[in-house]
């Protein structure tokens, strides 16, 4: 495993992104192979359980309520309903379904316990839930934790600086603060950021010093290229080239070494070989589905196609964020039953050296 860092300058971030193409993909890629299986691709799922009508004003989003544009809002969706998608999703491979909801904060209230019961009901299909429903206090971390929540996403979007050019209705720290809240229920923590906003690069190589810094760092990072929608003030901006998105993923890659990056807004806009690249440059996860929340994406198909071209496989629900190839193939070996260990569901975490040491035990 690569050591980790928490105290990356801007300085020492601009100089990996800025490196001559090919050295940033072979540094990247050999940080990526140490820490985990290059050939596996975690695939998740963004389902929007309440979309629309947000009272905050985040540039990028068409979900805000004060941008006209044609985004068609809708009410908390029932249980029965996110069921119904859940297992579709699994059947099409998806280890882990994400529930997304317009809101500024979480209020507590009969909406907040539906949103408890989907966590409840996604957990029992032995699938990874994650929800990202705005600002949350420690004790609905908690709460949502109880329930069996695996991983909540609060994107830091941009840098420190640049944050009141994007969203003026909350502060780049209150973001820090749900994160901390999160991280204090053990639910694993999902943060990125998007790139073609207007940022310069120095913006982007702050986001990522700050994502950087947390500690634990994240266990995901979602890389999104904006997807310039009309109505919004950013409905103007030029798309992201896609020197810019592997750039971005192999920089990532570089300084949070364990995360999953992943690969998210702005995939119907890349080649096959774009993502192939940027897959080399150490993306490992994708979202799938014709829709994430309300802006187009990828059709299943077409990634389980790409997923076949290049020999990549979806990794299965639970398994352990960092898992370089050979560690998993031993550890296969070893499990009594020959399945893979399931590292880090909420309430079952095994530690590797526990697993070891029951095995050992069995073994004698
Ligand atoms: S990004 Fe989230 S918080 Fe911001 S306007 Fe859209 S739905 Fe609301």
């Amino acid at each position: 495993m690569s050591e980790t860092r928490h105290n990356w300058t801007k300085e020492e971030i601009l100089a990996i992104y800025n490196k001559p193409m090919m050295e940033l993909l072979y540094e990247a890629a050999t940080v990526h192979r140490k820490n985990h299986d290059p050939n596996t691709v975690q695939v998740s799922t963004l389902l929007s359980i309440k979309t629309g009508g947000c009272p905050e004003d985040c540039g990028y989003c068409p979900q805000a309520a004060r941008y006209h544009t044609d985004i068609e809002g809708n009410d908390l969706m029932t249980v029965s309903h996110v069921k119904a998608q859940a297992l579709r999703a699994k059947a099409s491979g998806s280890s882990r379904v994400c529930m997304g909801a317009a809101w500024r904060n979480v209020k507590d209230g009969p909406e907040f316990d539906q949103v408890l019961e989907m966590v409840r009901t996604i957990n029992k299909l032995d699938m990874e839930v994650c929800c990202t429903l705005g600002m949350l206090t420690e004790n609905q971390a908690k709460r949502l934790a109880e329930a069996g929540l695996y991983a909540y996403n609060h994107n830091l979007d941009t840098s420190e600086d640049y944050y009141k050019d994007v969203i003026s209705t909350r502060a780049f720290e209150d973001r820090l603060e749900t994160i901390d809240n999160v991280r204090k229920s053990n639910v694993t923590v999902c943060s990125g950021g998007i790139i073609g906003m207007g940022e310069r690069l120095e913006d982007r190589a702050g986001m990522l010093v700050a994502l950087a810094s947390l500690n634990p760092q994240p266990e995901s990072v979602p890389i999104n290229a904006l997807v310039a929608v009309e109505g919004t003030p950013m409905a103007e901006m030029e798309p992201v080239s896609i020197w810019d998105m592997i750039r971005m993923v192999a920089t990532t890659r570089i300084v949070i070494p364990e995360t999953q990056v992943r690969l998210s807004a702005g995939r119907t806009e890349m080649s096959r070989e774009g993502q192939a690249m940027c897959f080399f440059a150490g993306a490992n996860s994708i979202f799938a589905g014709d829709k994430l929340l309300t802006t187009p994406n990828p059709d299943v198909n077409e990634d389980m196609e790409l997923f076949q071209l290049l020999g990549l496989q979806p990794q299965k629900p639970f398994t352990k964020i960092s898992q370089p190839a050979t560690v998993e193939a031993e550890d296969s070996k070893l499990h009594p039953l020959g399945e893979k260990p399931r590292w880090s569901r909420p309430g079952h975490t095994i530690e590797r050296n526990e697993l070891a040491k029951e095995n050992s035990k069995l073994q004698q």
